[in-house]
């Protein structure tokens, strides 16, 4: 199976050539020329099983045998539920994922950890090696941190604003003792920090180093993500018979792509809710029919402070029927005019298997409250917006109803004790290593390349 651009042309890639790939050549982004023909066997299993099987049947045999299976098992020892992400009911057909039990407490070490082993393994193979190069606004660095973290064959540079990120973000990236990771605190904001990796990728260095991006288009850790939702559409139905409905938190469109994937692979999966803070480009989307940004307000669920939702072309090309130019088309106005609209045949067929809903603050404080009110359960303030948007319409859908936790609430201890009064747990493991001596340099962002040739030239 090959992967082609959503905008079209004649680049046609293997799964092989995709892990460590952002953009296609041409600024689209890589989907499957057709879905793969998957069997039921997939919903059943631990989470590291589905995963190498998703994997193997989206392109698997480009990579040498054995070694995607090995290395998902691996990277799952380090979780605190090896076997997959917690399912739990909590009554009345409400269920939770809970994707926060990875090493960084947020549900991207699901994909980034995997990911980050098979790279590793991969380049042992072929006898090379390579740089991670992530500019962060907070989560993704500590997960990029913790998924590369000694690492034999990749080093990993993180560049984050000065001021920019929170304490316990700038902690779980400084306090690896890994030799092999070096975090940059930048003295500018996060599109200086963005501006200067993509600077860096057209530098000479970059073939000398190996300069390699893992962001979150990565179609990879997509696939790796689509597992947890095969995994847990099986439990659910094998336990109520019924399909599910997954209420997730959305920013980039990567985390509720990868559920689309698995309805698309036979899931029993009915309704896929995006739901969203005050950047509420995507409900809006849903009633307007225009794609639009605006302003991006700060809020206190920041990995939803997005105003593009990248991974959304990916959907778009689909919605379009394989249609590249239209894609491209409508990709090139968003750029340029800010914005596209869609048919409304082309909208319903979107609402066949999506909804959106948007939380404000008081909203997101008022669904911690009464999650803890009503389940004894402390929410993180992403995952609020998803408890909101159930509470406002579980009544108006059939199925069993799956509230997606994308991130552990400790690490938003100040918004939770807006809400309840007292401040969530922080796990022991993550305790005892955001204890740990800081290591870190400040830089210029003139003075990025030389920090790197200095620690790793
Ligand atoms: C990244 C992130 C999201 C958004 O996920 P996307 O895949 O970008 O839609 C939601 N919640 C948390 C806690 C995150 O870290």
């Amino acid at each position: 199976m090959n992967y082609i651009s959503t905008r079209g042309g004649s680049e046609s890639l293997p799964l092989a050539e995709l892990l460590t790939r952002g953009t296609a050549s041409n600024g689209g982004l890589f989907v499957p020329r057709h879905w793969p023909e998957a069997s039921p066997d997939l919903l059943a299993g631990e989470y590291a099983e589905i995963a190498a099987k998703v994997l193997q049947l989206f392109g698997g045999d480009s990579l040498p045998d054995r070694l995607i299976a090995n290395a998902i098992n691996t990277a799952m020892q380090h979780f605190s539920a090896p076997v997959g992400p917690p399912v739990n009911t909590l009554g009345n057909n409400l269920w939770t994922l809970e994707l926060m039990h990875g090493p960084t407490l947020a549900f991207k070490d699901f994909a980034l950890a995997p990911l980050a082993e098979i790279i590793d393994s991969k380049l042992k193979h072929d006898g090379k090696h390579a740089t991670v190069l992530c500019a962060t606004s907070g989560d993704t660095g500590a997960a990029t941190v913790s998924a590369f973290a000694n690492r034999e064959r990749v080093n990993a540079v993180v560049l984050f604003p000065d001021g920019g990120v929170s304490d316990f973000q700038r902690l779980q990236m400084t306090t690896t003792g890994a030799g092999n990771i070096l975090p940059l605190c930048v003295d500018g904001d996060f599109d200086d920090c963005q501006r200067t990796v993509k600077k860096l990728y057209q530098t000479k260095a970059a073939s000398q180093y190996g300069y390699t991006a893992v962001n979150s288009i990565n179609i990879v850790r997509i696939l790796l993500q689509t597992a947890y939702y095969l995994r847990t559409s099986g439990l659910i139905h094998q336990s109520t018979g019924e399909h599910s409905n997954y209420f997730v938190p959305t920013g980039n469109f990567g985390n509720v792509y990868a559920a689309y994937i698995a309805k698309q692979l036979g899931a029993p999966i009915n309704t896929l809710v995006v739901t969203s803070n005050d950047n509420d480009v995507l409900p809006r989307f849903f009633e307007t029919n225009r794609m639009q940004g605006t302003q991006t307000v700060k809020t206190i669920s920041p990995s939803m402070d997005i105003q593009v939702s990248s991974n959304f072309e990916r959907l778009l090309w689909h919605i379009k029927q394989g249609d590249t130019d239209a894609v491209d088309q409508a990709q090139q106005s968003l750029e340029a005019a800010g914005g596209y609209e869609l048919s409304s045949a082309e909208m319903n067929s979107l609402m066949s298997d999506f909804k959106a809903a948007r939380c404000s603050e008081p909203q997101a404080l008022a669904a911690i409250q009464h999650a803890w009110q009503q389940h004894s359960k402390i929410i993180c303030p992403h995952t609020a917006t998803a408890y909101h948007a159930i509470e406002e319409m579980a009544d108006s859908i059939a199925g069993q109803n799956v509230i997606v936790e994308t991130a552990h609430p400790a690490k938003f201890s100040t918004a939770i004790e807006r809400a309840i009064g007292q401040k969530p747990t922080v796990p022991e493991h993550v305790q005892a290593q955001l204890a740990q001596p800081e290591q870190f340099q400040r830089v210029s962002v003139d003075g990025v390349q030389q920090a790197i040739d200095a620690r790793f030239g």
